[in-house]
């Protein structure tokens, strides 16, 4: 006899809060802004952490969760839940949840982070704001509602505290300061800038859908700072390739160069890429989309 798993209770994950993202935007912009000031700075430290939060949002949040560019394994996913849980970015559910939604709709008037409705409205006003649909679109998801993610999702609280206690006990104070907020804070700017830059300011040289709308770019600048996520035009015009850059040989994807090193010690596998045959490669516009 097979036991089947009982459905998770969904109303207990409640998605993003706009009044709890104002206040802890408020609070670690403001920490980030006395970090310079109250000790001595940590720059390589700080940036460390930062690399290693993006990873989480870019190679798991991103590559992984929403696009599923490869697969791996569960020991592998949690790792990638939690490190996108410390990079503080919403949750994953509603991570994933909100960035299908955004390329089901990219610049249109159901996107929620269009630079067609202001510039400052695309990086961070939209989370600031009460009237913006802030929860998790379960319908879109329904790959994450798995054991293990959902208890990443819902001992978010607990896996951020464990952190900063660590942190507390090895490095004082400061060192939650040098080892998370600082990075959270610039994490939380490089991400961003793919939602603003990177719809306003660069080539839009493919077509991508929702076709007549989604003005997507490549920002080279973004690029450099967000390991590869700048080439965003790329993404959108091919959601699932794990690599969005190297399209052209110029296009440095440090977070691909990573996927690819997990590839070869076999913890990621099934990796998507462009087809190698240039016929293959040009795939009429959505085929490929998540
Ligand atoms: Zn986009
Ligand atoms: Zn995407």
């Amino acid at each position: 006899m097979t036991v089947r798993e009982a459905e998770p209770d969904l109303a207990q994950y409640k998605g993003r809060s706009a009044a709890s993202t104002k206040v802890s935007f408020l609070i670690a912009h403001l920490l980030f802004a006395a970090y310079w000031f109250v000790g001595t700075p940590n720059v390589p430290g700080a940036l460390l952490v930062w690399f290693i939060l993006q990873v989480g949002v870019f190679a798991g949040f991103h590559r992984y969760f929403a696009h599923r560019s490869y697969k791996t394994h569960p020991w592998f996913e949690s790792v990638l839940a939690a490190l996108g849980c410390l990079a503080n970015q919403g949750g994953l559910l509603w991570w994933v949840s909100e960035h299908r939604h955004h390329h089901r709709t990219a610049d249109t008037d159901a996107d929620f982070h269009s630079p067609r409705d202001g510039f400052w409205h695309s990086h961070m006003g939209w989370l600031l704001r009460d009237d913006i649909d802030d929860r998790i679109k379960w319908d879109l998801i329904p790959d994450l509602r798995r054991p293990h993610l959902l208890w990443v999702e819902r001992h978010d609280t607990a896996i951020k505290l464990a952190y900063a206690a660590t942190l507390a006990l090895l490095f004082g104070w400061y060192g939650i300061l040098t080892y998370w907020i600082v990075p959270v804070v610039l994490c939380w700017h490089t991400s961003l800038a793919t939602n603003s830059f990177c719809h306003a300011f660069g080539s839009h040289r493919a077509a991508c859908p929702p076709k007549g709308s989604c003005a997507a770019r490549n920002n080279a600048l973004v690029a450099l700072v967000n390991l590869g996520e700048g080439w965003h035009n790329n993404h959108h015009a091919h959601p699932t390739y794990a690599h969005h850059g190297f399209h052209r040989w110029y296009e440095l994807d440090v977070v691909y160069l990573f996927l690819l090193v997990l590839e070869r010690l076999g913890i990621i596998w099934d990796v998507k890429r462009r087809p190698r045959r240039r016929d293959a490669h040009d795939l009429p516009l959505g085929m490929d989309a998540a």
